[in-house]
This record gives C-alpha cells, structure tokens and sequence, in this order.
C-alpha cells in the first residue's frame, strides 16, 4: 500500500476576486523507501503540492490518502495528528528557532507529540551524533554553518519517526559540496525504509533518487524511474 496518495487532487487560490488554479488534477504515489525527486520550473506548484502530501493544506478537489485512509475528510485535528505521526518536513530556510540549541531544536517536536521529556532529549542527543554533531549539541543556530543547520534540521524532522519525509529545495541555500552531504544524507535515511520526496534543482539528482517527477504549470508532466548512480564508492 502506498505511503501516500493524491488523486486527481485541484487547488485552487482566491487572490482579490480571481481563482488561480495552482494543481490542475495531480496523481502522484509514494512507497516505503522510495526516493522521488520533484523538478520543476519556479511557480508550476512544487510546494503547494508538497503541502498537500504533507497534509499541511487541503485540496479544493480530489483525494488524499495516508496509508490507504482517506484524510480529505478528517477534521483539522484528526489531521494534524496524522500528520505528526506520519510525516517530517526539511525547508530550504532549516526554520530553526533561534534561541534553542540544536539539541532543544530536534526535541521540540516530541513535546507536543508522543514521546516523553526524557525520551525526546536522548533520541535528539543519538540523531544529532549520528549526523556528526555530537560536539555541538549545546550551540545554537547561529553558532552553526548552513549544512550543519540543515542536518539539525533533518534530525528534527526525524525524532518522531515518520514514514515519510518531505523536503522543499533542502540544498537550496548551501553550497554544492554541502548539498551533496546532505542529499547522502537522505538517500541514507530512505535506504532505512522512509519515503522521501524532495524538490530540487540538483541536476545530478539521479545519484539520489529512484524516480523523477516534473511539474510543469500545475499538471505532473512526466514520473520516470531513474537508474540511479552509485555515489557511495
Ligand atoms: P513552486 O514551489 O513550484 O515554485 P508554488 O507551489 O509555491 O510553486 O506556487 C505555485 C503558484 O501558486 C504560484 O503562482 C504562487 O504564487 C501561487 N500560490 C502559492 N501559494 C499561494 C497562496 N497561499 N495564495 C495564493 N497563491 C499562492
Ligand atoms: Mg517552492
């Protein structure tokens, strides 16, 4: 069964007395373990259809499905819910807040969630000395480069263990080599089960994906299976 699935799902935007339609019937599915890149030019809908797999906002039309269950129809609550036990977000910006360290930054999630006090504090401490950051769990944001904010971030959007993890233009402010860490970095994580989908420009995405999707103008213009490089030598 898939992670996730849109079907024939519109948005629409109501700008001063206008209809814009943003996605124009997309169907898309993801996985366990499966690595899909986004493409597309700037404004053909990338992340507002992120937003809808990441049950962040609602369709206009059309369905979407968590695991087989259909979640158009669950109230506001019921979805933030499923959302929180299902899905992990990574941005472009990282979105840390400033003044917590990036061990309080990871364990914020599990506050609201499930997981205790306790519990929330050590796995923040095993993410971020897995991601190479032992020695730096007490330093906030500011006191960190760009790739070791986004791999504070990436541990954040871990620590509730999410099936799957969504994120929008993640290399966008770092430069190449750092990218390239951090894009490891998730073909790593989706190796070890997560369905991730990720828009990106990196042009040598198809050393990290297993499947390539453009949209163009709101509509899903072609979804290839990439024969994927091994970058790992
Ligand atoms: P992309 O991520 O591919 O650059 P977006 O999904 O952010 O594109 O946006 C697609 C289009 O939808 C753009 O024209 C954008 O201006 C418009 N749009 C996005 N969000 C809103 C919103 N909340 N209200 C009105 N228009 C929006
Ligand atoms: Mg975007």
């Amino acid at each position: 069964m898939a992670l996730v699935e849109l079907r024939d799902v519109v948005k629409r935007y109501e700008l001063g007395g206008e209809t814009l339609t943003v996605l124009k019937g997309v169907d898309f599915t993801i996985e366990a373990g499966e690595f899909v890149a986004v493409m597309g030019p700037s404004g053909s809908g990338k992340s507002t259809m992120l937003n809808m797999i990441g049950l962040l906002d609602e369709p206009s039309e059309g369905t979407v499905l968590l695991r087989g269950e259909d979640v158009t129809t669950l109230s506001d609550r019921e979805r933030t819910k499923a959302r929180q036990g299902a899905i992990g977000f990574i941005f472009q910006d990282f979105y840390l807040i400033p003044s917590l360290t990036a061990t309080e930054n990871v364990e914020l999630p599990t506050l609201f969630g499930g997981a205790g006090n306790k519990k929330g504090r050590e796995k923040a401490i095993e993410l971020l000395t897995d991601f190479g950051l032992g020695d730096r769990l007490d330093h906030l944001p500011k006191e960190l480069s760009g790739g070791q904010q986004q791999r504070v971030a990436i541990a954040r959007s871990l620590v509730n263990e999410p099936q799957v993890l969504l994120a929008d233009e993640p290399t966008g402010n770092l430069d190449q080599k750092t990218g390239k860490e951090i894009l490891d970095r998730l073909r790593e994580i989706c190796d070890s089960g997560v369905g991730i989908i990720a828009v990106t420009h990196d042009p040598n995405v198809a050393a990290y994906a297993d499947r390539r999707v453009n949209i163009v103008d709101g509509v899903i213009d072609g979804d290839d299976a990439l024969a994927r490089e091994d970058h790992d030598a």
